[in-house]
């Protein structure tokens, strides 16, 4: 999710981005023939390089579900109930205003107003994301959302996406899982409330929890009940963290006292020697967006893929998977995403490979599921990449 209101980039930050990109350029410069950004004059292998980028195998861990509603999806809805959101709705698909994608998302939640909304919504979003490579998915939720805007308790809201993920999987093959996600601009009371919701409504679709909205809302620790309460009781947890230029320490916190097992975005980390040196040790994984709006308007004007976070978090080896965060709302899909880790970001197709392999790594899907995709997919990335132009 990103971050709503002005932002700001301190001239210290400005300076070590600077200094790892000199660094980062010549590293890039020798290492791939694909490394040309968007709207190079690559032509002849544009269109089979984006397919294929299109087409490899993915498994996506950062995606938000009301930030999956396409337009079209909004109006349909808004006409369903005889409201007149005509303008809450444009202003959510102005490519000139991020600043309203969080208000969007509530839009979304208010919209679908009953279970079989939450239900066609999903199926819909996992049928788009099977047309562009992804065979597993895990999705965040914001069941305080769909509850206190929505009107859907907890209970029936699961019933409802569960009911569109197995219809997807059976009409499309496209595994996919829920993560119910705090909302970190509430109360730590209401946290609990949540974890406490996923423990007494049990399901094989829900894996873990996670935590969103602005991360200047609420500090991580002030959540760490909700946390141990989910992780003592057999939960996985993630949390966004490091995202809006925040202070690394979030990511540390997230990973010592909630015991995430993995980051969501963590743009930051690289400000802290020690604490990526433990990411490297540990193998973290980062679920970063490369559609993130905040480095969209910080480094607007710059050398976008000289200068990004995400170019200099694949230098260092740290474990990056792609996620879209909120598709249409930051006019991306599961295969631009790709497309744009390698036109933009100059990532090469053995860094594609890697991540692809770190996103089975970062799942929290069974172990034998994850070594069976292991090596299917990746001997499918290496069969498919054969045939591209040299
Ligand atoms: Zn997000």
């Amino acid at each position: 999710m990103p971050k709503s209101g002005p932002v700001s980039f301190s001239p210290e930050r400005r300076a070590l981005l600077a200094g790892a990109a000199a660094v980062s350029s010549q590293f890039f410069l020798g290492k791939s023939s694909f490394s040309a950004p968007s709207g190079s004059t690559l032509t002849d292998v544009e269109e089979p390089l984006d397919s294929f980028l299109r087409k490899i195998p993915k498994a996506e861990l950062h995606v938000h579900f009301c930030g999956t509603l396409h337009k079209k999806t909004l109006e349909r809805l808004a006409s369903k109930y005889r409201v007149d959101e005509s303008e809450s709705i444009e202003k959510a698909f102005d490519r000139s205003g991020f600043n309203n994608v969080l208000t969007a998302l509530k839009l979304a939640s208010r919209l679908m107003a009953q279970p079989e909304d939450l239900r066609d919504a999903v199926y819909a979003t996992q049928q788009e994301a099977a047309d562009n490579g992804v065979r597993y998915r895990e999705m965040f939720w914001n069941p305080s959302d769909q509850e206190e805007v929505g009107g859907i308790p907890y209970a029936a809201a699961q019933e409802g996406l569960v009911a569109g993920l197995a219809d997807a999987e059976r009409d499309f093959g496209i595994v996919g899982r829920l993560i119910p996600s705090i909302d970190r601009s509430g109360t730590p009371e209401r946290a609990l409330r949540m974890v406490e919701d996923v423990l007494a409504n049990p399901s094989s679709y829900t894996l873990g929890i996670g935590m969103d909205y602005l991360e200047a809302d609420g500090a991580p620790e002030h959540f760490w009940k909700a946390y141990r309460m989910a992780y003592s009781n057999g939960l996985r947890c993630t949390a966004h963290a490091g995202e809006d230029g925040a202070h690394p320490r979030n990511i540390d916190t997230c990973l010592s006292l909630l015991r995430c097992s993995r980051i969501d975005h963590g743009y930051t980390v690289l400000e802290d020697e020690t604490l990526t040196q433990r990411c490297l040790e540990e193998g973290i994984v980062f679920n970063v967006a490369p559609s993130n709006s905040y480095y969209s308007e910080v480094l607007a004007g710059q050398d976008w893929s000289v200068v990004h976070p995400i170019r200099h978090m694949i230098d260092r080896g740290l474990k990056l998977s792609l996620g879209t965060d909120d598709p249409p709302l930051h006019f991306t899909d599961p295969g631009q995403a790709y497309i744009s880790i390698v036109r933009d970001f100059g990532a090469t197709l053995d860094d594609v490979r890697g991540i692809i392999g770190n996103s089975i790594d970062g799942c929290w899907a069974p172990e034998p599921d994850k070594a069976a995709w292991r090596a299917a997919w990746l001997q499918e990335f290496d069969e498919m990449r054969s045939t591209l132009p040299s």
